[in-house]
């Protein structure tokens, strides 16, 4: 992939980053919107509220994707990161094919090709 199409993805990754790292209760605040009780506090802190991030590839996949596990996809953006600054972004981390960018729009830290994400899915179950 070219450095100039690895843009719009660092971009959304480093967004992305940001809110996985970022202030907790900030998120849960947003999460929870205006006049919502905050006694709940704690247990609201997994709503994450994507709309404000104002990117097209975020999806409703994704979305799920980041709720069910926050340490693993921000494991995933840091590596996504640092494939970027190595300029090999887009390119899949087992057999080096191309990762097509219609995935990469769903899923801007997938390490893999979506036939390797297969098989590598099929080999864990
Ligand atoms: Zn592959």
């Amino acid at each position: 992939m070219k450095v100039a199409d690895m843009r719009p993805f660092r971009k959304v990754l480093e967004q992305l980053r940001s809110r996985l790292r970022g202030d907790v209760s900030t998120m849960a605040d947003t999460a929870l919107g205006t006049g919502g009780t905050r006694d709940h506090g704690r247990s609201s802190t997994k709503r994450v509220h994507m709309d404000d991030l104002g990117s097209e590839a975020f999806n409703q996949e994704f979305t799920l994707l980041l709720m069910e596990n926050e340490e693993d996809t921000l494991q995933m953006v840091d590596e996504a990161l640092a494939r970027i600054r190595h300029k090999t972004f887009g390119s899949c981390v087992e057999c080096s094919g191309i990762i097509t960018k219609k995935r990469l729009e769903a899923l801007p830290y997938a390490p893999t090709c979506i036939r390797c994400a297969e098989k590598l899915e099929k080999k864990s179950w």
